[in-house]
C-alpha cells in the first residue's frame, strides 16, 4: 500500500486514486462540500482535491473505503460507530483543543480497524467473542483473554506499518482506558467511543443515561453539553453517511431521548438507595411494577417527559423510602396560566408547541436524579428526592427565569411567552401519609397562587 513508503507524495495518492472512478468520485465530492472548499472553485481531478483535502483526510477516506469493500457481517454497524465517533470527537475537541480537531476526528474514525484485521485474521473466532461481548469493554477484555492484547494496540501498529502520522498511530493506541484522568486530546477519543455505543444501543436512552452520570462527573474538565454535541453529530451524520458510502445510522428525537435517560437516572439513584438498605423484596416489587408500566405508558406522548402513571408509581415508592429512613423530598406542581386563552388565540397546534418547548425547559432546569412529568393537559410535576422547600424555590426561581428570557413559541415573528403557577410541598411541611397528600399539598398551593393573581411561587404551610 502507497500510505506505508515514507516518501509517498500527495501526488502519488492522487494519482492511485485516480484510478479508481468511485473513490475518485467520493474525495471530489468531499472536497467540493462546503466544509473543505471555503468558496474555492470547484475540484476537476483529484490532484486539486487530495491537497485540498489534506493527507490526513484523504487517508480516511481512502482506507474506510477500502477496508469497507471487505465482506465481513456487521460491517456497517463499524463504520457507524467510526462515523458518529469521528463527529463526536471533533466536537469535543473544537472544545478542549481546537487546534487538534482535525486529527482527533480521524484518529476517532480510525480507532476501531484493528477490529478488521483481527477479523481478517480470523473471522470466525473474532465474530464469536464480539457477538458474545455485550459493549465495547467487554469485547476489549475478550480479545485480552484471547490474543494478549486489544484492538487498539493493533490498530497502532498497523496503522504504523502503514505510514499513517505519529499522533494518529498515538492517538488509535490511547482510545480505550478512562477518560477520567486523560489528557485533553486522549478525553476527546475516549469519550467518542462510548458516545457512538450509546448511539447505536438498542435502548439509546439507558445508555445515554449513562454518558449523562460521565459528563456530571466530568464537568470541571469538560465544559461540553451533551445535548449540544448530539445536535451536532445529529446535523453532519447524513452527509457524512453519504459519503462514506454507509447506511445511514439512525437519527433520534434528542431532546425526549435526553428526558427520557434523566428518568432512568432518577430510576437509578432509588434503587441504588432501596438496595443500599437490603429492601430487596420492595425492589423487586418495584421493578416488577416499572416494567409493566414501562411497556405501556412510561413517557409522555407530545413532550417525552414521564408520564403522570409513572411519576405516581415512582413517588410512592419515594414516599415510601422517606418515611422508613428519615429521608425526605419535595414536590413542585407547576400550571401554565391561561393556557386556554393562548389557545383560543393562536390554536391548538401552537398551544402544542408552548407545551414542548415548556417541557424542554423545565428539563433543563431540574437536576440529574429529580423526576419531571406531565401531569395532565398543561400541568406539570417534579419530583425533588432528598430536597427541602428551600431547594425545590430554588428549582422554581430557575425555571420562571427561563421563562422570562425564553419565548415558547413564535407565531408571525412575535415572541410567545408564558408564565407559570408554582405550588411547593416538602415531605417534611406536615404529617403526610401517602404520596397523593404531598401532590395534593403542593396542588393546594399552587392554586394559592392562581387566587393571589398567577405567575409565582408558593410553599405548603406558609400561607397566612
Ligand atoms: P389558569 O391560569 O387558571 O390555569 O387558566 P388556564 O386557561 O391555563 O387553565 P384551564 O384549566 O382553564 O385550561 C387549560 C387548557 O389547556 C384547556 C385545554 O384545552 C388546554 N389543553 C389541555 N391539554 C392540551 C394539549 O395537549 N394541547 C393543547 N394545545 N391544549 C391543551
Ligand atoms: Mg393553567
Ligand atoms: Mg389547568
Amino acid at each position: 500500500m502507497l500510505a506505508r513508503r515514507p516518501d509517498t507524495g500527495l501526488a502519488d495518492y492522487a494519482e492511485a486514486i485516480e484510478k479508481d472512478p468511485a473513490l475518485t468520485l467520493r474525495l471530489l465530492s468531499l472536497a467540493n462540500s462546503s466544509f473543505y472548499s471555503r468558496g474555492s472553485f470547484e475540484s476537476l481531478s483529484c490532484r486539486e482535491a487530495v491537497p485540498r483535502l489534506g493527507l490526513e483526510t484523504t487517508l480516511a477516506v481512502v482506507m474506510s473505503f477500502a477496508l469497507a469493500r471487505g465482506e465481513f457481517q456487521g460491517l456497517d454497524r463499524f463504520w457507524q460507530r467510526a462515523i458518529i465517533a469521528a463527529l463526536a470527537a471533533r466536537h469535543l475537541a473544537g472544545r478542549l483543543c481546537p487546534e487538534e480537531a482535525g486529527t482527533l476526528f480521524t484518529a476517532a474514525l480510525l480507532q476501531d480497524i484493528g477490529i478488521l484485521a483481527l477479523l481478517a485474521l480470523n473471522e470466525t473466532d473474532y465474530t464469536r467473542i464480539s457477538t458474545s461481548s455485550e459493549g465495547h469493554d467487554a469485547l476489549v477484555a475478550a480479545e485480552h483473554d484471547l490474543y494478549g492484547c486489544d484492538h487498539a494496540a493493533i490498530g497502532a501498529w498497523l496503522s504504523d506499518r502503514w505510514g499513517l502520522p505519529g499522533h494518529l498511530v498515538r492517538g488509535i493506541a490511547s482510545s480505550h482506558g478512562t477518560p477520567d484522568s486523560a489528557a485533553p486530546a486522549a478525553l476527546c477519543l475516549r469519550l467518542s467511543g462510548p458516545i457512538a455505543d450509546a448511539w447505536l444501543s438498542d435502548s439509546p436512552a439507558r445508555a445515554l443515561f449513562r454518558l449523562l452520570h460521565r459528563f456530571e462527573t466530568l464537568s470541571e474538565v469538560l465544559p461540553v453539553s451533551l445535548a449540544s454535541l448530539l445536535e451536532e453529530v445529529q446535523q453532519s451524520l447524513p452527509d457524512m453517511a453519504k459519503l462514506l458510502d454507509v447506511d445511514a445510522p439512525p437519527l433520534y428525537d434528542n431532546q425526549s431521548l435526553l428526558a427520557e435517560a434523566q428518568q432512568h437516572l432518577y430510576r437509578h439513584a432509588l434503587s441504588l438507595s432501596a438496595r443500599l438498605d437490603a429492601q430487596e423484596a420492595d425492589l423487586k416489587a418495584l421493578q416488577l411494577r416499572q416494567t409493566e408500566l414501562e411497556l405501556s405508558a412510561r413517557c409522555d406522548d407530545l413532550t417525552g417527559l414521564a408520564s403522570r402513571a409513572w411519576l405516581e408509581a415512582q413517588l410512592e415508592q419515594r414516599f415510601r423510602l422517606c418515611s422508613e429512613q428519615g429521608r425526605t423530598l419535595s414536590v413542585v406542581f407547576i400550571d401554565l396560566d391561561h393556557f386556554k386563552r393562548l389557545n383560543d388565540r393562536y390554536g391548538h397546534m401552537v398551544g402544542d408547541r408552548v407545551l414542548e418547548t415548556f417541557a424542554a425547559v423545565l428539563q433543563a432546569a431540574v437536576r440529574e436524579g429529580d423526576l419531571a412529568a406531565r401531569y395532565g393537559g398543561e400541568e406539570f410535576v417534579v419530583v425533588l428526592p432528598d430536597e427541602r422547600a428551600e431547594g425545590a424555590m430554588a428549582m422554581a426561581a430557575r425555571l420562571s427565569q427561563a421563562l422570562a428570557r425564553r419565548p415558547m413559541a413564535h407565531v408571525e415573528g412575535e415572541p410567545i411567552h408564558v408564565s407559570v403557577s408554582i405550588g411547593i410541598a416538602c415531605f417534611d411541611d406536615a404529617e403526610f401519609c401517602s404520596a397523593r397528600e404531598l401532590i395534593d399539598a403542593a396542588d393546594q398551593s399552587m392554586y394559592r397562587v392562581k387566587r393571589g393573581g398567577r405567575g409565582g411561587t408558593a410553599m405548603f404551610g406558609a400561607e397566612r
